[in-house]
């Protein structure tokens, strides 16, 4: 029986809705055990707090919403991002979490999967507030974290400091520094050197191989990106390196084209200096909707979810849309994109490389015995390039879309432990 009540009640969002008809839609095709089935569309542990934040104005106490969801416990610990938005919510988390764990299984990592999030628009506060909100955060979960528990990193609105700040809160409550409880942290704490590139970098690693199927060349191949944050940024610099050219880049300031390409190390400055890539001189400035539906190779949607839809997916041009975002196309679009053979590799396989770093980093933390960055990225590429090999071998055999054959794998290892371990009692 399938437990519509309590996703209804509890969880429901757009994103969580998304989240289990994907999985209702793989489960019922590879036949998955009722009892399995039904057990994995919802969270296994959640949650919901709140707390007072003093704002920088002494005498107003705001009350914020913060979350934690870990969907699975079966494989290991869980791992999953921590997102500042104006609108997150409980769903929307739930949602993430549940794709972290089919992200995780995808490329073979130890972990179940979990997310967080706060509910503050991080772009107007102070760095004090930021760090006030974080360590109050991390005090209301500090139980429910851990190295051998669970182990948030960075998302949409945290980064490195961030993840410096909740390292420092959780090793003072718990008495001595542990940096395995978050990956994604400065390097000078145990943090990985290429963690910060790792998303975006693993996403383009996909790019050869992806050419190759389509038979296009990667080099001269036109690619648009969408955000230009942690993902978009080091997503377009790894495409510039490759020879492809940035046609056009948007964010949340606006979006920008150029036909003769991007020099993404000067976009980034640009970007640093004014906070967006609007206003960049070597460019024409676009209506950021017209972004999607430009005339090129590679689309990468590397900002928010459900941006590609049943309205603008029939418009979009591109041969292959590389999801560095979590969720950028929704169900309908999906629909369209099959239609109309432009080839989805989907966010769980695509943006895996930001978690693969991070398991890296927590094993380095673990042993204290840090790796060379060649050795790091090295074992990057080749961990994305055999889940995609595997994943593109069973869409061919199956006859089906990539993101049907990824959730096929990862659903199916989460079946397999979980028949193993049983039920206890
Ligand atoms: P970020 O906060 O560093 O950057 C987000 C970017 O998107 C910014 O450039 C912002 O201006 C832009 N943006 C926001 N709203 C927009 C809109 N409506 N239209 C156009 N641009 C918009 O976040 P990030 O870490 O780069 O994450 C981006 C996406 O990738 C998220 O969906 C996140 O869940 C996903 N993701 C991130 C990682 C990671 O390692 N950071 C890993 C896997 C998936």
């Amino acid at each position: 029986m399938k437990s519509d009540a309590v996703g209804a009640s509890e969880l429901q969002s757009p994103l969580y809705d998304e989240a289990v008809a994907q999985f209702d839609r793989v489960a019922d095709m590879i036949n998955l055990d009722g009892n399995i089935h039904e057990r994995l569309r919802s969270p296994q542990r959640s949650l919901v707090v709140t707390f007072p934040f003093r704002t920088e104005k002494y005498d107003q106490v705001d009350t914020v919403f913060g979350y934690r969801v870990q969907h699975l416990h079966t494989m290991g610990p869980t791992k999953g991002g921590i997102r500042y938005a104006h609108d997150v919510n409980f769903g929307e988390v739930a949602a993430l979490a549940m794709l972290m764990t089919w992200k995780c299984a995808i490329v073979e990592l130890p972990f179940g999967g979990a997310k967080g999030g706060v509910r503050i628009d991080p772009t107007v506060l102070s760095r004090a507030e930021m760090q006030r909100i974080t360590r109050r955060y991390t005090m209301e979960i500090v139980n429910f974290i851990g190295p051998e528990k669970d182990i948030p990193a960075p998302d949409m609105g945290t980064d490195e400091q961030v993840m410096a700040w909740i390292m420092d809160t959780y090793s003072t409550h718990v008495g001595h520094t542990e940096p395995a409880v978050v990956t994604g942290k400065p390097p000078s704490l145990g943090g990985s050197i290429a963690r910060r590139e790792a998303t975006g970098r693993g996403l383009m690693s996909l790019l050869p191989a992806v050419a190759s199927h389509l038979n296009m060349p990667v080099a001269g191949s036109r690619v648009v990106m969408q955000g230009f944050g942690n993902v978009g940024r080091y997503a377009a610099q790894g495409a510039a390196e490759m020879g492809c050219t940035v046609i056009a880049v948007s964010d949340i300031t606006g979006a920008v084209h150029n036909d003769t390409g991007f020099d993404i190390e000067d976009l980034a400055r640009h970007v640093a200096e004014t906070g967006g890539v609007s206003g960049y001189r070597d460019a024409d400035e676009l209506d950021p909707t017209e972004l999607l539906t430009l005339d090129c190779e590679v689309l990468v949607p590397a900002a928010v979810g459900g941006v590609i839809d049943a309205d603008n997916a029939p418009h979009v041009k591109a041969r292959t849309v590389l999801e560095g975002a979590n969720g950028p196309t929704t169900t309908a679009a999906d629909e369209v994109f099959r239609e109309n053979g432009v080839f989805v590799v989907p966010d769980v396989l695509a943006n895996a490389g930001g978690v693969t770093v991070s398991y890296f980093e927590w094993v380095q933390d673990l042993q204290n015995y840090f790796w060379s960055e060649a050795e790091i990225v090295a074992r990057l590429r080749e961990i994305m390039n055999r889940a995609f090999s595997e994943v593109l071998e069973m869409a061919v055999q199956q006859r089906t879309d990539l993101r049907t054959a990824a959730l096929i794998k990862g659903v199916s290892r989460v079946a397999d432990a979980k028949l193993a371990r049983g039920i206890y009692p």
